[in-house]
């Protein structure tokens, strides 16, 4: 088809330019299709029509790679500059380095590996499945043992043969066949493995960063099993109308689980007070400042407090955040005098649940108390005063409920974005 261009065709010594602008003219009617209006009911066969279309890319792609590799291979290292075609494709075409690794793997298995590149070109499998394969036969290849597979063509063909095999299933993805030539690996070269595992646990880190803004970051790296692990305990599926995305999810299971797990250590015994993770210095006009807009009046313009509340390492905290905290356990509220600084008061246990208490409220409720219906467990919850205690509201039972720490803050903050219903509150 495009190897014998009509006479009609500008001169062309290897049909490039031809090349260039059949894509062209491609980009420019896509965008005309895309501009157009559909009418009712046609836009479902559009859909699949463009998913149709998609295929024709990936031979695009895949075929402009082997013309890269080709002309890579005849120019040299000397010509290019780069020492090899996934430099080349990252440093000349821009291509990000994951996707030029596996885009060049592809362009060098046309040959090598006949019976994937035959499934490519049938459409059985897409360009992503045939990257990842290739990608996987090539390391695979490198970290073969010599002495069981001495011709590297022959270990090759049996690589591909397995890995088609699993790109081949239905519902395939690119992950699927990532984990097989993982597996692959791991049984070609044991050892290598073990190192590896272990090389990545010694290198195991966790760095939290405060942020200019006031928020912070963290990030984390290790060995795949305590990634796993990290992933089973923090993953929480979606219930249905659960409107956090699954980064809050995450972040709401870590904050949750590791508070928890805080307020139950078993190294003191449960009659002594546990000892606080966290001291926030509080000014006292801070808690009251509610009471205080209260009295002043809605009219009154309140002159802002000078000093914020901060923690004993000197993060910043607003308002809302510390009333929604307050009644933690494993917070001890540390109340200065506004004006010299003194400390009035460190602890104010008759605020903080007792024990007691807590275990009174996970016999009433099962979940979250909020309103509008929450479905974290009892255990994971915060007891929360009804009616705050800066408005005068006692710390007893009948003013007290559980509510997750997302809804504790949600609380305080006023905030009018929240889980929606999923059942109704939990008598009690
Ligand atoms: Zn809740």
């Amino acid at each position: 088809m495009i190897e014998q261009p009509g006479p009609q065709q500008a001169p062309s010594p290897n049909g490039l330019e031809r090349a260039a602008a059949l894509l062209a003219e491609a980009a420019q009617e896509l965008s005309r299709i895309a501009e157009q209006d559909l009418p009712p009911g046609v836009a479902g066969e559009q859909a699949q029509a463009l998913a149709d279309l998609w295929p024709h890319l990936d031979h695009a792609t895949a075929a402009w790679a082997r013309a890269a590799h080709q002309a890579h291979r005849s120019a040299g290292r000397g010509a290019t500059g780069q020492p090899n075609l996934e430099k080349w494709m990252q440093t000349s075409a821009g291509i990000p380095a994951s996707n030029a690794t596996k885009l060049a793997a592809t362009a060098r298995a046309a040959a090598t590996l006949p019976d994937a590149q035959a499934a490519f070109e049938a459409n059985e499998i897409s360009l992503g499945h045939y990257g990842e394969l290739a990608h996987g036969v090539e390391k695979a290849t490198r970290e073969r043992c010599t002495e069981q597979w001495p011709e590297a063509t022959e270990f090759q063909a049996a690589a591909e043969q397995r890995l088609l095999e699993v790109a081949r299933l239905p519902q395939a993805t690119c992950g699927h066949i990532g984990r097989a030539v993982r597996t692959l690996r791991l049984a070609l070269n044991p050892d290598r493995a073990d190192q590896e595992f272990r090389h990545r646990h010694e290198q195991r880190s966790l760095n939290l960063t405060a942020t200019p803004g006031g928020g912070f970051y963290l990030e984390a790296w290790g060995d795949a099993l305590h990634g796993e692990i990290l992933r089973a305990c923090l993953d929480t599926a979606p219930t249905s109308g659960d409107e956090r995305t699954s980064g809050q999810r995450r972040f709401d299971a870590l904050v949750h689980t590791l508070t928890w797990a805080a307020e139950h250590r078993d190294d003191a015994p449960t009659t002594s007070p546990r000892k606080p993770l966290l001291n926030v210095i509080v000014p006292l006009g801070r808690l009251t400042a509610d009471q205080n807009h209260q009295a002043a009046g809605a009219a009154e313009k309140a002159l802002p407090h000078a000093e914020p509340a901060r923690t004993d390492t000197g993060t910043l905290l607003p308002d809302a955040a510390v009333r929604a905290l307050a009644t933690d356990c494993w917070l001890r509220r540390i109340l200065t005098d506004p004006a010299s600084g003194t400390v009035l008061d460190v602890g104010r246990t008759h605020r903080l649940i007792t024990p007691g208490q807590r275990r009174a409220l996970q016999v009433h409720h099962t979940t979250c108390a909020w309103h509008e219906g929450c479905d974290v467990p009892v255990r994971y919850c915060q007891g929360d005063h009804v009616t705050p205690w800066s408005r005068g509201g006692s710390t007893n039972l009948a003013n007290l409920q559980p509510l997750c720490r997302t809804h504790n803050l949600h609380k305080h903050y006023q905030a009018t974005r929240h889980h929606p219903p999923i059942h109704d509150p939990p008598g009690g």
